[in-house]
């Protein structure tokens, strides 16, 4: 099936970044250039405590809001966390779940990546799956075996119907916040690999509308020829979403292509 079925989706990940009044001053700048259009998904994942001003902020434009994690319980004992119904009541329609960072520094792992797309699926948020290797697995030979086994773990018990509303990104550790990117080729091979998975867990008609997102210091100077390969539907931008120019400019050259 042609690429042109998939809408590319960029989607903002600002991380620990911006107060409530800092994002309202960047999504203004960004609504005011793409918040109209709908070529191409835009999503912004501001932090917790930026997700409503952010998402008032955004009301009437096109561009979505999302969260960057979220605990799969709808309500309970669980000091700190946030469940997919308190993102649903401020209207979050994403949710980006086992970031590297999330595996790295607070230890989560596949299974409980997967009760977290499995909660947000339930709660009709579109889980964003990271998955990725390190750059000791890609140097023994390893990402395709490391990506794998995420996606059957993370992915474990949702259904061909479900999964037409996950998204996976593809963001290898290495490059991801150094500057250093895979080359398109190397994502690409990495892309196919995982639509190929797809295709054998859930059929060739749900892989095919399955979003692939490209991570790792995905920024205007490389974006284009990211964004021209096969399997690449859009990208999990971390530092080039902090700044509305760069942003913005990943959203119009998604738009050229599509
Ligand atoms: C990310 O954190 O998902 C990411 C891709 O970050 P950066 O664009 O800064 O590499």
């Amino acid at each position: 099936m042609p690429k042109s079925i998939r809408r590319y989706l960029i989607a903002g990940n600002w991380k620990m970044n911006k107060t409530a009044s800092e994002g309202i001053d960047l999504v203004r700048e960004i609504h005011q250039s793409v918040g109209s259009q709908s070529d191409v998904t835009v999503v912004v994942c501001p932090p917790f405590t930026a997700l409503e001003s952010c998402g008032k902020a955004l009301e009437g434009s096109t561009i979505h809001v999302g969260g960057q994690n979220m605990y799969p319980e709808n309500e309970g004992a669980f000091t700190g966390e946030i469940s997919p119904v308190m993102l649903r009541s401020l209207f979050c329609n994403f949710v980006i779940l086992g970031h590297s960072e999330r595996r790295e520094y607070f230890a989560e792992t596949d299974a409980f990546i997967n009760s977290k797309v499995l909660a947000a699926l339930e709660s009709s948020l579109k889980p964003i799956l990271c998955v990725g290797e390190r750059l000791e697995e890609r140097e023994a030979d390893q990402t395709k075996d490391v990506v794998k086994t995420q996606l059957e773990g993370g992915l474990a018990d949702v259904s061909a119907d479900q999964a037409e509303n996950v998204v996976v990104a593809y963001e290898p550790v290495w490059a991801i916040g150094t500057g250093k990117t895979a080359t398109p080729e190397m994502a690409q091979e990495v892309h196919h690999f995982i639509r190929k998975w797809l295709s054998g867990r859930f059929g060739d008609t749900a892989a095919a509308k399955i979003r692939i997102l490209y991570g790792g210091s995905m920024k205007p100077g490389n974006a284009q020829d990211l964004l021209s390969q096969e399997d690449i539907d859009g990208g999990l931008i971390g530092g080039a979403s902090l700044q509305a120019k760069s942003f913005i400019e990943l959203v119009t050259i998604a738009r050229a292509l599509s």
